[in-house]
């Protein structure tokens, strides 16, 4: 039970929050690596967009690099959960490099949608951000077929060969609602636009931003952890704004909350996104409760089970050693 806080002071704590089956899977892949084959491991790109979960690996012997060039020869790399284009898979194999691929199966459903609706010979719009390392390994399955729209914005700027034929899919971490906005005007524009066989924006994504919408117009603040590369957290911030939070802010840890964001607030919020550890969680529970806000209620909006097994090669060889 909750003990009230000094003057009525209270944290409101979204579930679900932190980690997904596609961060979680991603992580233990790397950590299952280590100890089965022995540091070090090579990971291309960071596993998942958060600091603490880069750093901690790093300790513990996985080299982080940017480009699979960096791999020496026939070493073991694993591929980060965001996903990697063919061309990708193709340097790899052109090093003998011997692969983990970590990529979430929420973000593979979505590179298959591509590769179909381009077999099809449709003009493939992908919704999200340029430079997000998932969407440059979407648009990378098939390039000639796939334009990325950032937002409602860029639609008029947008030219194809037929617009009849004309599909859209997104990047799995955006906002709901700021996605469809954009859908809305890309359908002005191509009334026969094809919507995608199913949700692109992920479960995860999805589940953070409800329980954020439930909480924030009863948040004077709402804090979010997260790091800043990490498009979740930062469309959770967003999120709680529109939702009617008086102010949100991300931090990656404890220590960056600020006393003056505090000033006059009764209640905050506090959620995570889903490449967060809950110890990042806890250790802002801990800072607010310094300074009085003792209190701790759930706001519940979903639960989750969704677990994935670990990445097939991996299993193997897990097996294999017993
Ligand atoms: Fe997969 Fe969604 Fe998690 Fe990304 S946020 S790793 S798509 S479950």
């Amino acid at each position: 039970p909750s003990v009230p806080g000094k003057d009525g002071r209270r944290i409101l704590i979204a579930t679900p929050r932190g980690y997904c089956a596609g961060v979680d899977r991603a992580v233990d892949a790397v950590e299952k690596a280590l100890e089965l084959y022995g540091a070090p491991v090579y990971v291309r790109k960071e596993i998942v967009h958060n600091k603490y979960v880069v750093e901690t690996l790093s300790r513990r012997g996985a080299i982080f690099v940017s480009e699979t060039e960096e791999v020496p020869e026939g070493a073991r790399v694993v591929f980060s959960a965001h996903g990697v284009s063919p061309a990708v898979h193709a340097e790899a194999a052109a090093r003998s490099l011997q692969t983990i691929d970590a990529t979430c199966p929420l973000v593979t459903k979505v590179h298959k949608q591509a590769v179909r609706f381009a077999k099809d010979d449709y003009d493939i719009l992908l919704i999200g951000h340029t430079g997000h390392e998932e969407v440059e390994g979407t648009q990378g399955e098939a390039p000639e077929h796939i334009q990325v729209v950032n937002g409602p914005e860029e639609v008029d700027g947008i030219e194809v060969r037929d617009p009849e034929k004309v599909v859209w899919i997104s990047q799995t971490t955006l906002s709901v609602d700021e996605t469809l906005k954009t859908v809305r005007r890309l359908r002005e524009r191509f009334p026969n636009l094809v919507d995608p066989p199913s949700d692109d924006i992920c479960y995860a994504t999805q589940n953070r931003q409800g329980a954020v919408k439930a909480m924030a117009p009863e948040c004077d603040a709402v804090i979010v952890v997260g790091s800043a590369n990490s498009s979740n957290s930062v469309r959770l911030v967003e999120v709680a704004l529109e939702a009617g939070a008086g102010k949100a802010y991300r931090v990656d840890r404890a220590e960056e909350v600020r006393d003056e964001w505090l000033e006059g607030v009764q209640t905050v919020g506090l959620t995570s996104g889903a490449s967060v550890p809950e110890i990042l969680v806890r250790d802002v529970v801990e800072r607010l409760a310094e300074i009085g806000f003792t209190q701790v209620d759930p706001v519940q909006t979903a639960s989750e089970d969704i677990r994935f097994s670990l990445p097939k090669n991996l299993r193997a060889d897990l097996k294999a050693t017993g």
